[in-house]
């Protein structure tokens, strides 16, 4: 009696962790926005609304005012050589779209963040940062720009197909590089501080077929109360990053969900997946910018200042309707992004059966991160990268079909535990 009360409690726990946890526990009520999330939700909104808006227009004033065109002329009066002269302008015009931009970017970051208690970063922090950020941009910019007008120059009518095909080994070296170089400068990355909970994650980094050492923390709380984990880079460089303040905010099951999550985003090579949309999106805007500037051409280059593409004095039309046709493609974008973000939590659930950690820890976050759990419809068509966190609670509680022995959509990228450290 003694032993077969002994087996079947050996029986329960080794499978308690796992099964109590999914198929017994109650689901998980999807919080309230507080009235500072709502607050923080709406004025986000009208902030967005004018961001767009000043970034449209700054190009838009520069290149009807003729100033773009004045821009390239005193770049000719400095140097005749295509290369530099190309350059000149394009250091010029980032650094107008910099200063323009300062004190909205600044109010966002810096001003609005401390408001609502969600960033505790310095003033020098945020300069460094933000110079730092805008100094790799313009780097960055510059060489784009060569390449786009080195195009142009070439082939004046198919320029977009090919910039737009170009720009996918492009996209592809940048994330290489991203976590390597250009992430460390803003950071401080390492291995896990916590080993317990570093041996966990790695066991289900084993799991799910993922070399250990791809798991990095970040300094995140040296700047923000906010939590947060996700996959970058692409071949050698990819990896999974945790913030540390989702380690010291969330419970160790809530966060191996979460890293569950990120696990689903590198094993199923979101990466790659984005990068293709991304490539085919972008040729697709680039097509529409190209038809566009043909009409513009034609109805005011007077008021330009230029009448050919070759010219420089054309970047501010190139980017206002980039971004513009962008903008437009948003929710396609954005549409994509969240069946990715669907297909990852449907990962992260089958390979940790933790959906009731999984419920508390996004409760979690929608109070660190002052979110709202339920936005509107068009927040959910233009700015949406994931779900909603009321749809992805709600799916936390329903997703479960281990308990009624149904197979797993993902189950193929599990090893086996009889493989697992071998
Ligand atoms: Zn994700």
């Amino acid at each position: 009696m003694k032993k077969q009360w002994l087996f079947f409690s050996f029986l329960l726990l080794s499978m308690g962790s796992v099964f109590a946890d999914s198929c017994n526990a109650p689901p998980v009520l999807v919080p309230e926005a507080s009235p500072k999330a709502m607050s923080f939700y709406h004025s986000g909104n009208i902030l967005w609304i004018i961001q767009q808006v000043w970034s449209l227009a700054i190009p838009a004033i520069i290149l009807f005012t003729g100033w773009g065109a004045r821009l390239r002329n005193v770049c000719e009066k400095i140097t005749r050589i295509w290369f530099w002269k190309t350059a000149l302008f394009t250091l010029f015009f980032l650094i107008i779209v910099a200063l323009l931009t300062l004190p909205l970017e600044f109010y966002a970051g810096y001003i609005r963040l401390h408001d609502y208690s969600l960033s505790h970063q310095s003033i020098g922090r945020w300069f460094y940062q933000y110079l730092l950020g805008t100094g790799i941009s313009t780097g960055t910019g510059i060489i784009l720009v060569w390449i786009l007008y080195g195009i142009i120059r070439v082939s004046p009518k198919r320029w977009w197909l090919y910039f737009g095909l170009l720009n996918f080994p492009l996209v592809v070296i940048l994330i290489f590089v991203q976590p390597i170089w250009i992430a460390p400068l803003f950071n401080t990355f390492g291995p896990m501080k916590n080993k317990e909970l570093e041996h966990k994650i790695l066991d289900l980094a084993n799991r799910a077929g993922i070399e250990g050492s791809r798991v990095y923390e970040v300094d995140m709380s040296a700047d923000t109360s906010r939590v947060n984990a996700y996959v970058t880079g692409i071949g050698s460089s990819k990896r999974i990053v945790i913030w540390d303040t989702a380690i010291s905010e969330l419970t160790e099951d809530e966060l191996l969900f979460v890293v569950g999550h990120e696990m689903g985003h590198y094993v199923l090579h979101h990466m790659w997946w984005g990068i293709l949309v991304y490539t085919l999106i972008t040729l697709f805007v680039l097509w529409l910018v190209y038809l566009a500037s043909l009409f513009f051409r034609k109805k005011c280059s007077r008021k330009m200042g230029f009448s050919d593409m070759k010219d420089i004095a054309s970047l501010p039309l190139v980017l206002l309707l980039y971004m513009f046709f962008s903008l437009a493609l948003t929710p396609l974008d954005y549409l994509f992004s969240r069946t990715l973000e669907h297909n990852a939590d449907t990962f992260g659930l089958e390979l940790t059966h933790l959906n009731h950690a999984a419920g508390t820890g996004f409760v979690t976050l929608t109070n660190k991160n002052l979110a709202n759990p339920w936005p509107g419809d068009l927040y959910i068509i233009f700015r949406a990268s994931h779900p909603t966190i009321g749809k992805r609670i709600t799916y936390f509680n329903e997703y479960k079909p281990w308990c009624y022995g149904l197979p797993l959509k993902y189950g193929k990228f599990f090893r086996k535990d009889s493989e697992v450290g071998s």
